[in-house]
């Protein structure tokens, strides 16, 4: 059987410990055997971004401005513990996620992969819920003090021009705290866009919430900014027949316990911080969780949202078995090698893509899947758990006979 042929490679930013290790079988087994692959390669393991002084993660991240899409591994970002671990280290090299995102910027969607014979938490939610975090500014960019004595806050702003605009935030009798914080109409505008661009890449509808109830002036910019540029996609929302819905906060959660899932909940970034993590220990697991990272020109990054799982690559290492889920690495690949397709009119690309998740599918649903899955079945299903490497045959299996048909 002939490749499936590419035209622009795709930025491959290779990563540590045990997604490195299922990093290469996905490739050589799931991917080489049937794609003309071709990536231009990036290896952000922690060894060779000290070697190359970090230089190569901002290399990765300017590749990926300039191809249009990515597809990362997990990545070790160093803590005090790692340098005692790696004593080669000559600095305590930043997050490679957020040197990354700080050059691409963009919004993180981070959606859940779901299964028949795993149920969620929330009985009522039968489709992944996708949740789009707002990662500028907020309390995470705020100055916070206390004082001790009555007296008068004031919030200023000085022009350059000279103007200046005064607020009184509040008089108090005693000791108090007090909080300034800021957004950026820009940073809001871009997540904006790429809240509904994302939702005409996956054709989903797109919820917004804050609460503009309260915090008139500050959440209100950030309704009035998705308003207004709602109009730019208005069109292609309807021919999608997919819709924009604003909410409250207070009204979004509620909702969202009760709906059946399938769409987009845009959260600003507190927000967005609380309740991916709720979403997703209800949704079950972090090894089948994506996450992708969307710039407001469209450039995309794809990776798991799950760390490099270190435990077990330490087993891996004195030699025995590993049952590592490698669903959210191939769900990465699969979305680089879409949205490649997509991107340069590859049909064939598309089509594998749509299959290699296929056979993921397929492969649970027939019960096959590692150890962190099948504690978690519903009485009913069966499940048989294998290794890091039976997973991966088994999928490749499937794969060939859809592939062949
Ligand atoms: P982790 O790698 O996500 O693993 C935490 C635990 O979750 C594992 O020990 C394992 O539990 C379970 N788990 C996660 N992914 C799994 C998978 N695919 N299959 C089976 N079980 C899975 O988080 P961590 O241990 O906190 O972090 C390890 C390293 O990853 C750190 O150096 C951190 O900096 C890095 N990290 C990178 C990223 C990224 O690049 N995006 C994100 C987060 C963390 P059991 O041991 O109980 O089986
Ligand atoms: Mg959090």
């Amino acid at each position: 059987m002939a490749k499936i042929p590419m035209k622009t490679p795709l930025v491959e930013m290779d990563g540590d410990e045990m997604t490195r290790i299922l990093w290469q079988m996905i490739k050589d087994e799931l991917i080489l055997p049937f794609v003309d692959l071709k990536t231009e390669y990036y290896d952000l393991g922690l060894l060779n971004r000290n070697a190359t002084k970090d230089q190569v993660t901002v290399d990765s991240a300017l590749a990926t401005k300039r191809l249009g899409v990515a597809v990362k591994c997990a990545t070790i970002t160093p803590n005090q513990q790692r340098m005692e671990e790696y004593p080669e280290l000559t600095e305590r090299w930043k997050s490679p996620n957020g040197t990354i995102r700080s050059i691409v910027g963009g919004t993180v969607f981070r959606a859940p992969i779901v299964i028949d014979s795993i149920k969620p938490a929330v009985k009522s939610w039968k489709k992944p819920i996708t949740i789009a975090r707002h990662a500028y500014g907020d309390v995470y960019k705020s100055v916070d003090m206390y004082t001790t004595e009555p007296g008068t806050a004031t919030l200023t702003f000085k022009g350059e021009s000279g103007a200046e605009k005064s607020v009184e935030v509040q008089t108090v009798n005693g000791p108090a705290v007090w909080q300034g914080a800021h957004n950026l109409e820009s940073s809001i505008r871009d997540f904006a866009k790429a809240c509904f661009q994302y939702a005409i890449d996956t054709k989903q509808d797109l919820w917004f919430s804050t609460k503009d109830t309260i915090a008139k002036v500050y959440d209100g910019e950030f309704k009035k900014v998705f308003e207004e540029e709602y109009e730019n996609y208005k069109a292609k929302f309807e021919e999608l027949g997919i819709t924009y819905f604003y909410t409250l906060i207070d009204d979004a959660v509620a909702r969202v316990i009760r709906s059946e899932g399938g769409y987009i909940w845009a959260c600003k970034n507190y927000d967005g911080d609380v309740m991916s993590d709720m979403v997703s220990t209800a949704f079950g697991s972090l090894a089948m969780m994506t996450s992708v990272l969307v710039a407001p020109d469209g450039t995309t990054e794809y990776e798991a949202a799950h760390g490099t799982v270190t435990k077990h690559y330490y087993k891996h290492l004195k030699g025995e078995e590993t049952s590592t889920n490698s669903v959210a690495t191939i769900f990465a690949w699969s979305g680089g090698l879409r949205k490649r397709g997509e991107l340069d009119e590859i049909p064939e690309l598309v089509d594998y893509a749509n299959k290699l998740e296929e056979s993921v599918f397929d492969t649970l649903n027939d019960g096959i899947m590692t150890k962190d899955l099948a504690g978690m079945v519903e009485p009913g299903y069966t499940a048989t758990a294998v290794n890091s490497e039976g997973f991966i045959k088994a999928i490749r299996e499937r794969l060939e006979k859809k592939l062949a048909q």
